[in-house]
C-alpha cells in the first residue's frame, strides 16, 4: 500500500542515473553524458557539428538529429493540427 513511496524511488532513481532510459531527452545528452566517448557528427537537420556519444552516432548515422532540432520537431508535433485555428 505504498505506492507513493515507490514513485519516490522511481523519481530517486531518474536522478541518480542520468542515463535511465525512462527520463525523455536526457539520454543522449552530450552534457551529461560524463565518461561516455564522443563523436563529432553533423546534425542532418541544421547541419551543424554536435558531440554525441558515440553509441548515438553508430545508431543514428547520416540522419542525426540534433537535441534541438528534435526539441523544435518535438514542439511542431506537440502543436499539431490545432494551429489551423478557426
Ligand atoms: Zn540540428
Amino acid at each position: 500500500m505504498s505506492r507513493r513511496k515507490d514513485k519516490e524511488r522511481f523519481l530517486a532513481n531518474c536522478r541518480q542515473n542520468p542515463d535511465y532510459k525512462g527520463f525523455r531527452g536526457y539520454a543522449n545528452d552530450p552534457s551529461r553524458s560524463g565518461n561516455t566517448p564522443l563523436v563529432a557528427v553533423n546534425c542532418s537537420v541544421c547541419g551543424k557539428k554536435r558531440n554525441v556519444p558515440v553509441g548515438v552516432a553508430e545508431e543514428q548515422g547520416d540522419g542525426y538529429v540534433c537535441m534541438t532540432c528534435q526539441d523544435e520537431q518535438t514542439a511542431v508535433e506537440a502543436t499539431g493540427p490545432s494551429s489551423q485555428a478557426p
